[in-house]
C-alpha cells in the first residue's frame, strides 16, 4: 500500500535527506520485532531529528489521515512498534532524535531527547558521579522513550520503582501535530490533572514522546550481589522479608530464578557456570546498594544470610568479591530472554501478584498446567521484590514445537485467570501492544474499559495514535 498522493515527498520536504527510508530493505527492520515474529510493512520510514520536525511530521499525517506507528529502539516484546500489514501506516523512529539537552546537577535531573539509549544515559550520570537506576537487559538498545512509553520495570524496581517514578516532565507531539512542552523538573506541582503520566506507559497511542526530565539518584559506592539457593518460593518471600527488615531499602533487586533457568543457559549458552556446588530448585540474585566505603555491606549481607540458614530459609549462597564474579551471577538471569529464543516453544507470561501469593500462585499454575500438559517445562523467574514474575511454560522435550506454540489461548487462559484470582495484573511490565491487547480487555471492567477509551478519543480523536495497539478496535 503507497501513501496518499503527494505525502511522500511532503514528507522528504521536512525530514531532508537521511531524515527517511523508503527502499524495503532499509524499512524492514523496522518492521520485523525482536522475538515473537511480529512482521508489517510501512512505504515510510521518517527519522526526524528535532521535535519541530516531529511536530511537522504528524501534521502532515493528521491532514491526510494517516497512521502513525512512534519506534524507539525496537526491543519491545508486544508487537506494540511495529507496523500492520495493510502498509497505510507510516514509522517514525526517534532514532535521531538523541541529544541530552541539560544537565542539573542540583536538582539532580536530566533532559533527553526521546532517542537517546538507556545505556548512554546511566553512563552520562555515571560520568556526573549520579545513578540513573533504570536497568534492564535491552539497555543498549532500547531508547528512553520507548522506556517511558511502555513504563518499563527491569531489575531496580524494587528501590527506585519503574520507569514512572523515574520522570518529573515531559515533550509530547500530540495528535494533531501541536507540542506539549511538560519539561518541568519539579517534583512538587500540584496544578491540576498529572498529564505526563496519561504518556508514560500508553505505548505511543495517545502521542508522541520527544523528550524528558529525568531524575539522577546518588551513586551507590557500595554494591554487594549474591546469589543464594532456596528451596522454595516461599522461602523465597520470607527472606525477601527479613533483608528489607535487616538492610531496609538498601535492597535494591531481587530476583527469583527456577533451577530450570540454569540448566537451560548452561546447555545453550557458552560459557555459563554453575556458580553452587549442588543444584537447588530456586535461587535468589540479591543485591544491596548502599553509600559507603565499598565491602561495608558484604557483612551486614553475610550476616543475614547466615540467620537465614539457620531458619532454614537458605541452603547456600556466594557473594560476588569482584565485578566481573557479579556479572557472572547476573548472566544466566540476563540470558533468559536468549535462552528462551533458543530452547523451543514457550508461552510467555509477564504477570504480578501481591508478593505473598507468590508460592500459592507457582504451585497452583505449576499444578494446572502440568495436569493440561504433562512434561511441560516450568520456566519462571523475575522480580519477586516487585510481585512480577516471567512465568514461559516451556514444551515438553520431545514435544512439536507448533503444536506447543498453538496452546497458546489455553495456557494463557489457565495462567491469566489464576493471576486474576490472586489479584494480579497480567501484563506487569511487558505492556499491552498487540499481544496482550484482546487479554487485557477481557479481564478489565466495563468502567476501566470504557474510561480508557474516553482518554484515548480525547487526545486522538482520528484514531491516529499508534491505532489497534492497547485498545482492541471497537466493532
Ligand atoms: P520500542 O520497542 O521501540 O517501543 C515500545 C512501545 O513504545 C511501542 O508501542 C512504541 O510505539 C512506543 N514508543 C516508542 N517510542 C515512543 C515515543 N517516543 N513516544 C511514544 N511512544 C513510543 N522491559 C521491561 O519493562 N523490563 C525488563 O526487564 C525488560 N527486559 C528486556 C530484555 C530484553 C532482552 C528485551 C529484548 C526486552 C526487554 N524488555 C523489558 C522490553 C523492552 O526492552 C522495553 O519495553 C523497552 O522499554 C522498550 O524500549 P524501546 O525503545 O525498544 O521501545
Ligand atoms: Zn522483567
Amino acid at each position: 500500500m503507497s501513501l496518499p498522493d503527494g505525502l511522500a515527498e511532503r514528507l522528504a520536504h521536512v525530514l531532508g535527506p537521511g531524515g527517511y527510508l523508503t527502499d524495503p530493505h532499509d524499512t524492514a527492520p523496522f518492521c520485523t520485532g525482536w522475538r515473537d515474529g511480529w512482521t508489517g510493512q510501512t512505504s515510510l520510514v521518517a527519522l526526524p531529528d528535532t521535535t519541530e520536525k516531529v511536530a511537522e511530521v504528524v501534521r502532515l499525517c493528521y491532514a491526510a489521515r494517516v497512521p502513525i506507528v512512534p519506534q524507539g529502539g525496537n526491543t519491545g516484546l508486544t508487537g506494540g512498534s511495529q507496523p500492520h500489514d495493510h502498509g497505510r501506516e507510516i514509522v517514525l523512529s526517534t532514532r535521531r532524535l538523541n541529544r541530552i539537552r541539560a544537565l542539573d546537577l542540583d536538582n539532580d535531573t536530566m533532559t533527553v531527547e526521546a532517542g537517546v539509549v538507556l545505556q548512554t544515559i546511566q553512563e552520562e550520570a555515571a560520568r556526573h558521579d549520579r545513578l540513573f537506576p533504570l536497568s534492564l537487559a535491552a539497555e543498549g538498545s532500547c531508547q528512553i522513550g520507548g522506556n517511558l512509553a511502555t513504563n518499563a520495570g527491569g531489575t531496580q524496581v524494587l528501590r527506585y520503582g519503574n520507569a514512572r517514578a523515574l520522570v518529573l516532565g515531559l515533550e509530547v507531539v500530540l495528535a494533531d501535530g501541536r507540542v506539549w512542552d511538560g519539561l518541568r523538573g519539579l517534583r512538587k506541582d500540584n496544578t491540576g490533572y498529572d498529564l505526563k503520566d496519561l504518556f508514560i506507559g500508553a505505548e505511543g497511542t495517545l502521542g508522541i514522546i520527544t523528550a524528558a526530565v529525568l531524575r539522577l539518584f546518588p551513586r551507590p559506592t557500595d554494591v554487594q550481589t549474591a546469589l543464594v539457593a532456596v528451596p522454595s518460593p516461599t522461602a523465597a518471600v520470607a527472606l525477601l522479608t527479613r533483608l528489607k527488615a535487616a538492610l531496609g531499602d538498601q535492597v535494591t533487586a531481587f530476583e527469583l530464578i527456577a533451577r530450570i533457568c540454569f540448566d537451560l543457559a548452561l546447555e545453550l549458552i557458552d560459557g555459563v557456570q554453575d556458580p553452587l556446588a549442588e543444584p537447588s530448585p530456586w535461587y535468589v540474585l540479591v543485591e544491596v546498594a548502599g553509600h559507603g566505603e565499598p565491602g561495608t555491606l558484604a557483612e551486614p549481607l553475610t550476616d543475614a544470610l547466615g540467620e537465614a540458614v539457620e531458619a532454614g530459609l537458605v541452603t547456600d549462597a556466594t557473594l560476588a568479591s569482584s565485578g566481573d564474579q557479579r556479572a557472572q551471577l547476573w548472566r544466566v538471569r540476563e540470558e533468559q530472554a536468549e535462552v528462551q529464543k533458543r530452547a523451543g516453544a514457550s508461552i510467555k507470561h509477564d504477570v504480578s501478584v501481591p508478593i505473598s501469593r507468590i508460592p500459592q500462585f507457582l504451585d497452583e499454575a505449576g499444578a494446572a498446567l502440568t495436569a493440561a500438559y504433562p512434561g511441560a517445562r516450568l520456566v519462571a523467574f523475575g522480580h519477586v521484590g516487585d510481585g512480577n514474575l516471567h512465568y514461559n511454560p516451556l514444551q515438553p522435550k520431545d514435544a512439536d514445537r507448533d503444536t506447543f506454540a498453538r496452546e497458546i489461548g489455553r495456557i494463557n487462559r489457565i495462567v491469566h485467570d489464576l493471576v486474576v484470582a490472586h489479584g494480579g495484573s497480567i501484563s506487569a511490565e511487558h505492556g499491552l501492544g498487540r499481544l496482550r491487547r484482546d487479554e487485557a480487555a477481557h479481564y478489565k471492567s466495563a468502567v476501566e474499559l470504557d474510561l480508557m477509551r474516553r482518554i484515548k478519543h480525547a487526545l486522538d480523536p482520528l484514531d491516529l495514535m499508534n491505532p489497534g495497539k492497547v485498545l482492541p478496535p471497537q466493532g
